[in-house]
């Protein structure tokens, strides 16, 4: 067979949805696994919708994804007068005329048009039925712009691309571009018609199930290797229960004749799992250069390099999406916390817990280095000394320095919220009793 040539071509009149880009990653995969190549084809031909900044959001979606392409981008609205140049032929074979200023392709009137789909097999579309197929095409609108059907045939055929692959909702403008194809002499691509994401009530996906653009799902903290995992999934299966697969394993292992027949369901949860592993897979300076962003974001200081990656540490087995971090840590950041009532009554329990708060600020204070050992071994002696249990002791004393029930390693957060903070809030609760 000859080279594999693929190419996605979304139009720039919207951030990259979650479904084209799926669209691009099995082209890519493909390409990259025949050893073929990708294009990217800007189909900017709408200058009312287009607009710039949709373009640099899908480009800059696509790197970020790392779906890397060969040779330019090619962008359809510098290419009017390639256009133009195959509509005068057709015309000028009488296959095409000139109507209202706009060019008409003459196109078959009965009988049917058809193709053969990769995933579908024979697709035909019977023109008695289907009247509007046998509407001649327009092909050139009167402003002097190509319309998409024809602009797709130029391109697809003059950019050598062997295999169409597109989302089933196109299938309805394959039986236009068949003819076309046939008039102008080019050779016809495999078409390969991908069923489209739908929402968990059956439904094409859109906002109303929540984020469909890439760019939204980064913001959130997702990492671009768990959404390629994910997206890859998502009709495709490598022939096993595999969750988990790599960039490198999916291009050796990626297969168009498993791609399934029908529609993928996109689940939110499935996909933060999946984020969740590859977070867990990044070391913690990794991690500690990903969430730096969002502490950022947030105005939390996060200059202290060693003390950060030692939160972030902490932290590790707890992060399923990294815009979660700042939240999840807000205690070590800010100055004040504050008691809800919940925690008001857990200290009001247990009467000896104000000594207990006031001994522990004394006791903390008087630990130099504030090491993480250390914190331990004085703090078993002290609950010794107060006839306290771990429980007893541990756990209100986790509400008073963090404001919440639950949080990491209990010593190890002691030793990372520093002796300020610590006694401080020490203070701050036993204070609780007497309000
Ligand atoms: N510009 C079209 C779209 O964004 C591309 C269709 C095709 O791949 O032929 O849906």
């Amino acid at each position: 067979m000859s080279e594999v040539r693929v190419r996605f071509a979304p139009s720039p009149t919207g951030f990259l949805h979650i479904g084209s880009a799926r669209t691009a990653l099995f082209n890519w995969l493909f390409a990259r696994h025949e050893h073929g190549k990708f294009f990217l084809r800007i189909e900017d031909t709408d200058m009312e919708r287009s607009k710039q900044e949709f373009l640099e959001e899908i480009v800059s979606s696509l790197k970020w994804l790392g779906m890397d392409w060969d040779g330019n981008l090619v962008f359809q609205s510098k290419r009017t007068d390639f256009y133009k140049k195959h509509a005068d032929n057709l015309i000028a074979k009488g296959l095409a005329y000139a109507d209202d200023g706009a060019v008409r392709f003459r196109v078959p009137k009965s009988g049917k048009v058809g193709f053969e789909d990769l995933l579908h097999g024979r697709i035909e579309f019977d023109l008695e039925q289907h009247g509007s197929l046998a509407e001649d095409l327009v092909i050139f609108k009167s402003d002097g712009s190509p319309t998409y059907n024809f602009a797709v045939v130029c391109d697809d055929a003059d950019m050598g691309i062997t295999h169409v692959i597109r989302g089933d909702d196109h299938i309805m403008n394959t039986p236009k571009q068949v003819p076309l194809y046939e008039a102008l002499g080019f050779r016809m691509p495999v078409f390969c018609h991908i069923p489209l994401i739908l929402g968990s009530d059956r439904s094409r996906l859109s906002k109303r199930h929540g984020a469909t653009a890439i760019r939204e799902y980064k913001e959130q903290g997702f990492l671009p290797q768990a959404l390629v995992n994910y997206l890859s999934l998502l009709g495709w299966s490598p022939g096993n229960n595999q969750e988990i697969i790599g960039r490198e394993e999916l291009i050796q292992k990626f297969d168009l004749n498993r791609v399934l027949k029908t529609g993928a369901i996109f689940g939110q949860d499935k996909l933060e799992w999946v984020n969740a592993q590859y977070v867990r897979k990044l070391t913690v300076p990794q991690l500690t250069d990903e969430v730096r962003p969002y502490l950022e974001k947030r105005g939390y200081a996060a200059s202290d390099r060693v003390w950060l990656e030692k939160l972030v540490g902490l932290f590790h087995e707890r992060i399923f999406m990294l815009a979660q971090f700042p939240d999840l840590a807000q205690f070590f950041f800010e100055d004040q916390i504050s008691y809800g009532e919940e925690a008001r009554a857990e200290f009001k329990k247990d009467p000896r817990l104000r000594e207990a708060f006031l001994g522990y600020a004394r006791l903390l204070e008087t630990i130099e280095p504030f090491d993480v050992k250390d914190i331990e071994m004085k703090s078993r002696a002290l609950m010794k000394e107060l006839g306290m249990t771990g429980k007893e002791f541990i756990h209100p004393c986790r509400v008073a320095l963090t404001g919440r029930t639950v949080s990491p390693g209990f010593f190890d957060t002691v030793a990372l919220l520093g002796k300020t903070k610590c006694t401080s809030r020490l203070k701050q609760a036993a204070q609780v009793f007497s309000s």
